[in-house]
């Protein structure tokens, strides 16, 4: 039973390999950015006012996020089975991320940080396809979805509107200035594994995989 982050900045891949994750050992995925992409869709006040910030490419108040996340903490049927997808976003969200895993009789235990070059990573967000069907994400260029890989039709795939150079750029801003910093963290509490974003998708689940099984209590 483990609590993963999976750390790296926007465009690395965090949702692919932690979707394929939840398969492998049976985790719940907990993305906030996806449960952010919800409460626009509601469309009242605090929606309209996250959307603003989201399409700025900034983060999103911690206390909105703080929130998210202890309502899925509390919650028992996901105890110890959660990977967290661009999350924690800056310290004082990995601070208080340990307060309630204290709270909630839980662990950490690992950080895998995907490395990218910031050079890749705009041509990726700029191919990148979801399925708001099935939740799949693919990209127009590097991995683009077939009848193999994909069952939804294609009318299915949808672009994210923050998904253009102008917010990527902002975004890959704020993830250098608050985000980054917090590798440290995770670093000096012997929790981090940098794993190569950069090579084929199934290599890098392959290579989590493999820490996990290695070190798994
Ligand atoms: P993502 O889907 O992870 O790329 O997140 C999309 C956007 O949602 C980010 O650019 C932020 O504006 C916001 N966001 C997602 N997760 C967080 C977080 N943990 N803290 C603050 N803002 C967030």
């Amino acid at each position: 039973m483990v609590n993963i982050i999976i750390f790296g900045p926007p465009g690395a891949g965090k949702g692919t390999q932690a979707n394929n994750l939840v398969n492998d050992f049976n985790l719940f995925k907990v993305s906030t950015g996806d449960l952010l992409r919800d409460k626009i869709k509601k469309k009242d006040q605090l929606g309209v006012k996250i959307k603003s910030i989201i399409d700025r490419g900034l983060l999103v108040k911690d206390d909105i996020i703080n929130d998210l996340i202890e309502s899925i903490l509390s919650n028992k049927n996901y105890f110890n089975r959660l990977i967290f997808d661009g999350y924690p976003r800056n310290f004082n969200q990995a601070r208080h991320l340990d307060i309630l895993i204290k709270k909630y009789y839980q662990k950490i235990s690992f950080v895998f940080n995907l490395k990218v070059d910031h050079d890749v990573i705009i041509g990726r967000i700029i191919g990148r396809l979801i399925c708001s069907n099935c939740g799949l994400t693919f990209n127009e260029f590097s991995n683009p979805s077939t009848k193999e890989n994909h069952q939804c039709h294609i009318s299915f795939l949808q672009k994210r509107t923050d998904d253009n150079e102008k917010i990527a750029r902002n975004r890959l801003e704020t993830y250098t200035k608050e985000t980054l910093p917090v590798l440290n963290y995770y670093q000096n509490q012997n929790l981090l594994y940098e794993i190569d974003g950069m090579s084929h998708i199934h290599e890098i689940n392959k290579e989590i995989r493999r820490i996990i099984q290695s070190l798994e209590t």
